[in-house]
Order: structure tokens, then sequence, then C-alpha cells
């Protein structure tokens, strides 16, 4: 008997041996994925909400139709491309983060900022993007040509990143971005990345969104490009490994040569310097701030001009020293411009984000996401924290609120707004249909037991055991 224990004892310990043994051989071969699952940010820039009723798009569709549906984004004021793309990967609104617009000048530094010259990180350093702060948790990251990708952001940069090409290719991108997200076999591939394409904005800017025939050629394009990226990851394994997320930075709106204003038909170009132009102008005054503030605040009545200190506090976008003294912010589709009636974009963006068409939508599929799940709307900070979380890593402070994409992850107890309105009114339908027909009831009650009564006293006076 006790033999019998012996020998099986030393059975076990042998096999337990071995699968220790295989797990460290096959181990120092390929190094399997471990903890969360990788995640892909793709940016389609200028992707406005409403092109996904407007248009076919059917390998869009079916990748959100395996996931999750955001319809509408409220992204960040100016709804810029810079300012946009650095909120999505910080959670921070625009005064938080630094990046303000396409052209800054920063008082402190006296230096200016354009999107072509865009790598000094004094801009960026106000704030620091994911793919810097996922290195922390000892993840590798990486961002492809995603605004910022190439500046060293607090000494730092992802583990792979390219300068800013506008000539390569999705297919280019898509290619390197899925080899670094596969690993090598040897080390684990990148546990985020974000990628960056410019499609639909330039054929937006070119054409305007009311091009139906130009819109729906550019859309057919990017729907394409989806459709590439999805095969890309699917060849290397990681489709359905990974978490996607797919989203944009702004919408557009069409534009008119009969919606111009001209600045210098209310004050000549010399009272004051010129920072950003349309749609949101940004001037620092020579002299007198009060006296240009008047003649800019009654210029014209497609365009509101405020002070710094009197920007609404719902743009967040007064708490910054990268903010001008004075800003000018013009309605859906006017452009501005200093001088002369030339229209350079038939569309544009940088309205005011409270908009519908600023706003872009978002999309999301993979394993911590739910099935063919919608929502209405969600801000653009809200993905960072959301990022965070899937990723574990520990976010730095942001403007974002998990809560709001709470129900989106799989697996996740969420407050299903539509749900829970559903319930509550079906439960107070349901009690005031049982109170109706309670006072119904009560109502008829007495008059049949008097009925009763009476039948009864009839029935009495009938009795001829009575009489
Ligand atoms: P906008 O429509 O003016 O807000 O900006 C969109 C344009 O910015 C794109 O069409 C690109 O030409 C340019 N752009 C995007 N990313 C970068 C980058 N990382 N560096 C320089 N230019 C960029
Ligand atoms: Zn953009
Ligand atoms: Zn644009």
């Amino acid at each position: 008997m006790l033999g019998r224990v012996k020998r099986m004892l030393l059975v076990g310990t042998l096999l337990g041996f071995l699968f220790v043994l295989a797990a460290v051989v096959s181990g120092t071969d390929e190094v399997g994925p471990t903890g969360p699952p990788p995640l892909l940010l793709v940016s389609f820039d200028g992707f406005r909400a409403d092109y996904l009723k407007r248009f076919p798009m059917p390998n869009l569709k079916s990748l959100y139709s395996q996931g999750v549906l955001v319809e509408q984004m409220t992204n960040v004021f100016v709804t810029k491309t810079f300012p946009n793309h650095y909120s999505l990967v910080t959670g921070l609104y625009a005064e938080s983060h630094g990046i303000m617009a396409s052209n800054m000048y920063d008082p402190d530094t006296n230096k200016h900022f354009h999107i072509s010259n865009n790598t000094d990180p004094s801009w960026w350093n106000e704030a620091e993007p994911l793919w810097i702060t996922a290195l922390d948790s000892g993840y590798k990251t990486a961002a492809m040509m995603w605004p910022g990708s190439d500046v060293l952001i607090h000494n730092r940069t992802a583990t792979h990143y390219f300068s800013y090409n506008p000539h390569m290719t999705f297919r280019e991108r898509v290619g390197n971005v899925t080899k670094w997200m596969k690993g090598d076999g040897k080390e684990e591939g990148v546990k985020f990345a974000a990628l960056y394409w410019e499609q639909p904005d330039i054929t937006g800017h070119r054409y305007g969104p009311e091009n139906t025939t130009m819109m729906s050629q550019g859309l057919k394009e990017v729907d394409d490009d989806i459709g590439l990226l999805i095969s890309e990851l699917k060849m290397a394994g990681l489709w359905g490994q990974i978490n996607v997320i797919i989203t944009s930075d702004h919408g557009m709106t069409q534009c008119s040569p009969d919606r111009l204003i001209q600045l210098d038909k209310c004050l000549g170009p010399d009272n004051y310097t010129l920072v950003d132009l349309t749609p949101v102008a940004a001037l620092i005054p020579k002299q007198n701030t009060t006296a240009v503030f008047n003649l800019l605040k009654n210029c014209h009545s497609h365009m509101t001009a405020y002070l710094k200190e009197s920007i609404p506090e719902r743009l967040h976008y007064r708490n910054n020293h990268r903010v001008q003294p004075i800003i000018l912010v013009a309605d859906e589709g006017w452009t501005i411009v200093q001088t002369g009636n030339v229209l350079h974009r038939l569309g544009d963006h940088g309205y005011d984000n409270s908009l519908p068409s600023m706003h872009p939508f978002l999309a999301a599929v993979g394993p911590s996401f739910r099935q063919g799940y919608r929502i209405g709307s969600i801000e653009t900070v809200d993905i960072y924290p959301l990022m965070c979380h899937l990723l574990s890593v520990n976010g730095r402070p942001n403007n974002g609120t998990l809560s709001h994409t709470r129900c989106m992850m799989a697996g996740e107890k969420c407050w299903d707004v539509p749900l829970v309105v559903g319930l509550v009114v079906g439960v107070l339908l349901l009690l005031s249909s049982v109170t109706v027909l309670f006072r119904f009831l009560g109502r008829r009650r007495p008059q049949s037991i008097r009925d009763f009564q009476r039948l009864n006293i009839d029935d009495d006076d009938d009795d001829p055991l009575l009489e």
C-alpha cells in the first residue's frame, strides 16, 4: 500500500517537473501575450459622425456590429486636428494640455507654433500622451504619425514611431503597426498603438461635406482602408485578440464665398497681431485692447468676439497663457478673412464644439467590448480613462469620466440609461394601471354590495316564512 502511494507521488512529481520544463522551454522560444489585451487606437481625420448615416461604409458597419458604436462624440474646442488628437490621448481639454490650435503663440517663451513646425517639446510638455505613460507599466508602445508622435515629450517617445510623412500610404502605416503589435516571436509586441490617417479630412476641405458625389468617393476609400486594416489584423493573428478603437478628431461643415467675414472692414491690420485666423481667430491688440475689442464686437452678426477672461466656461478654453487677449468665433459655415473675398476651403472645422456637424463618431471591437451595443454620445476626453482602464495603466489626472464608457465594456456592471429609463417608465405604467383598476373596482364594489343587500331585502320581503 505504502509502496503504491510512493510510486504515485514519484510519477506526479515527474509529470509536474516535465510540465514546468515544457513551459520554460517554450517560454524561451516565444513570449505569449501577458496582461490585458493590446489596444489599437485609429483616427481617420475629419470623419463627421453623420457620414455613417449618409454613406454605405460596409466594412466599418460590420466592425461595429461585432462591437460598439458611439453615434457621436462631443470633442474639444477648438475643433481642430492637433487639439483634439492630443485630447484623445491625454483626456484633457485644450486649456489643460496646451495644444490650443493649429497656430499658436506663447508669450512666455516668445515662440510660434504651426502644424508644419510642431516638434518643439515645450508645446507638448503640459501633458503626457498615453504612449508615454504606458511605458511606465512596462509596456511597449507605438505612435504612427499621430500628432506629437515624433516629439520628445517629457524626454521620451513611444517605443516605435515614425516622423510625419504625409506621403506614406495607409497600407504602409498599417503594415508597420501590425508588425509592432505582433512582436517578433522572442519579444512581446506593443501594448498600445496609435495610428493616424489624413482622410476624409482632405476630401471634406476640398469639396465640402455637402458634395455627396465627392464625399462618397472619399468615404469609399476610407471604408476600403478599414477593410484593409481588418484583413491585415486577421493575417497577423491579432483580430479578436486585441481591442481596436476607430474614431476621429472632428467633423466638417460646408463653407461658401457668400459667408465671408472681412476683418479689415472693421479694423485695419496695423492694429493687431494675428496669431490664428479661421474659424476661430486669435488676436493680440497692438495698443488699446478695449478699443480694438469694441470695434470687433460689433463687426459682424455671424462672429462673436470674446475678451480672454469672458470666454464661456463650457468651452474650457480660457485658462491657458497661450490664449490670446481677444478671440473671434465665426458661426457655423462662416469664414473669417483679413481682407479680400477669396474662400480657400469649401469645407472647414474648428467651430463651436456644441455643433453636431463638428462631432466625430467612435467604433470599438475586441475581447473587452460588448457586441452589438450602441450609445448616443460621450466626450472625446472620456476615451483616455477608458483606454487606461482597458490597459490597466495608472492614468494621469484628466477631464474624462470612466463611467460614461463603462457600458461599452463586456462584463462590466453598468447603469444602462435607456434600459433604466425604460424600466422606470414600465414600472410607473404598471403602478398607475393597477391604481386605476383598484379605483374602478372600489367604485363598483359598494354599488354591488348595495345591489346585493337590496336583492336580499327584496328576497326577504318575498319570504313567506317572514310574513
Ligand atoms: P487641419 O485640417 O488644418 O486641422 O489639419 C489637418 C492636416 O494636418 C492634415 O491634412 C495634415 O496635412 C496635417 N498633419 C496631420 N498630422 C500632422 C503631423 N503629425 N505633423 C504635421 N502635419 C500634420
Ligand atoms: Zn483633423
Ligand atoms: Zn482639417
